[in-house]
């Protein structure tokens, strides 16, 4: 039969799938906090219009494969590090920028494995953390007040009032930078830069170097630990690749929304903008959009746990959140300050345990230790979130839970935005390299001896 008789042109004509499911609109209904004010609201409508159309970023079969990895956290199995910038830039993203960062996670990955002895899921706060929420909704610099900066996708860091004005373009040029950083991303994690006996070797590079002499001897027992794989014939061809995955804060709903495909072999919506999707502390209220639209998407999502967090508020997201019970499926990410952790979050600990979910906990120890230097630095101390590490650790051992995992914001780059360290940053070194558009984040050297020191914790 002659094809082309079997084809009516009209039909031929590839109509686009709705990408919904009912409810999956329903956070539109909602109070929706931290979105930018759109000068054109059509104009954001025909990028939403557009990103519904273009290819995912992620598959959904690999978000599964992270939720069944999330499983073995849950279970006390495994380790979760989820490490990146505080707020991406576009301009941030070169291929440097990208090694550097992918690197410093490897090295730490390895040395918390070799802690843990525990598998580490690797998570990068990359390849689409282009969204900030913001305490206040406006900047005043010099008796100019404009639009507070609210992450590259929606408006750019310039103190002009062109440059800070939100241009939905700018949802798009996310998109395709998240899409370039991921490739880079699964080049370098897939093609032998993660072999172990080379991102071993570059730890022992900062192993040997005087100012860090202090974990010179867990690093010699990594060395006999890999010399004694090769010895024993460890295939380290699998050991040249990772799975590495990417996550955000889900935070502008316009661009989640349009990057959530129907999966066609289950028919469920995935947010494919990412593996993971975690909602802020200042979004996650019960009743509003975010927590309603990341309640219907099958990723395995994140909430961040400030120190105002009751039992009560934890209890009812675990019931919106992860109704079903699934191990992997929600994520907490408590903030909660040096000071305040050892209280805080004992009661939330014991109270998980008395339900039947089995949440994951990860400490962030680097939001509830915010400090601002006279000289108009937001910087944090090295020491408090190492002490705020430690707090995580002493609060899982009272309570017996399995502590899964580390947040933190870093960069493979030497920057000077954190104080402290074995190289001794202070507030005047910070003028030396500060880069963040947003929170300060641990460089390369500070995110080693951070790992270095949670292998220690781990090893206990
Ligand atoms: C962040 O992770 O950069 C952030 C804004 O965190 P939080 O929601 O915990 O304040
Ligand atoms: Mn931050």
């Amino acid at each position: 039969m002659n094809v082309s008789t079997m084809i009516d042109p009209t039909e031929a004509v590839v109509e686009p799938r709705p990408e919904t499911i009912e409810g999956l609109d329903n956070w539109r209904t909602r109070p929706t906090k931290q979105q930018p004010p759109w000068p054109d609201q059509a104009a954001a409508d025909a990028v939403s219009e557009h990103l519904l159309r273009v290819p995912p970023l992620v598959f959904a079969g690999e978000v599964d494969q992270l939720r069944n990895q999330l499983a073995t956290v849950a279970r006390g199995e495994a380790f979760v590090l989820q490490g990146g910038d505080c707020a991406e830039t576009f301009a941030g993203a070169t291929a440097d920028q990208i090694r550097n960062r992918v690197k410093t996670i490897l090295q730490m990955a390895v040395v918390l494995t070799y802690g843990a002895s525990l598998p580490v899921v690797k998570m990068g706060r990359m390849a689409g953390q282009f969204a900030k929420p913001r305490s206040s909704d406006e900047e005043t610099r010099d008796g100019v007040t404009l639009p507070a900066y609210r992450g590259d996708m929606v408006n750019g860091y310039e103190f002009t009032e062109e440059s800070r004005t939100p241009n939905p373009e700018r949802m798009l040029e996310g998109y395709h930078t998240a899409a370039s950083t991921l490739n880079l991303i699964r080049a370098f994690t897939q093609g032998g830069f993660a072999d172990l006996r080379m991102v071993h070797s570059w730890n022992r590079g900062f192993a040997e170097n005087p100012a860090n002499r202090r974990y010179e001897g867990l690093a010699r027992e990594i060395d006999r630990a890999v010399k004694f794989m090769e010895a024993a014939g460890a295939n380290f061809d699998e050991l040249k690749r990772v799975d590495f995955f990417a996550s955000h804060e889900g935070l502008l709903m316009e661009y989640e929304r349009a990057m959530t495909r129907i999966d066609s072999r289950t028919g469920l919506p995935y947010d494919t903008s990412a593996h993971f999707l975690w909602i802020g502390e200042r979004t996650r209220d019960l009743d509003g959009a975010h927590v309603d639209f990341f309640s219907r998407v099958q990723n395995p999502i994140g909430v961040k746990l400030g120190p105002s967090t009751t039992v009560d508020d934890m209890n009812r997201l675990i019931d919106i959140l992860d109704p079903d019970r699934v191990p992997g499926r929600l994520t907490f990410i408590t903030r909660m300050g040096a000071g305040t952790i050892r209280d805080a979050l004992p009661p939330l600990l014991d109270a998980a345990q008395r339900s039947e979910a089995t949440p994951i906990w990860i400490t962030d120890p680097m939001h509830g230790n915010g400090i601002t230097t006279q000289t108009g630095f937001k910087t944090r101390r090295f020491d408090d979130v190492v002490d705020e590490v430690k707090g995580f650790f002493e609060a899982h051992r009272e309570v017996g839970s399995h502590p899964g995992g580390l947040h933190v914001e870093l960069t493979g780059d030497d920057v000077t935005e954190c104080m402290g360290g074995t190289q001794r940053i202070d507030e005047l070194g910070l003028e030396t390299r500060y880069e963040s558009l947003c929170d300060p984040r641990l460089n390369h050297q500070q995110s080693l001896e951070l790992s270095f020191l949670v292998a220690e914790e781990l090893a206990v």
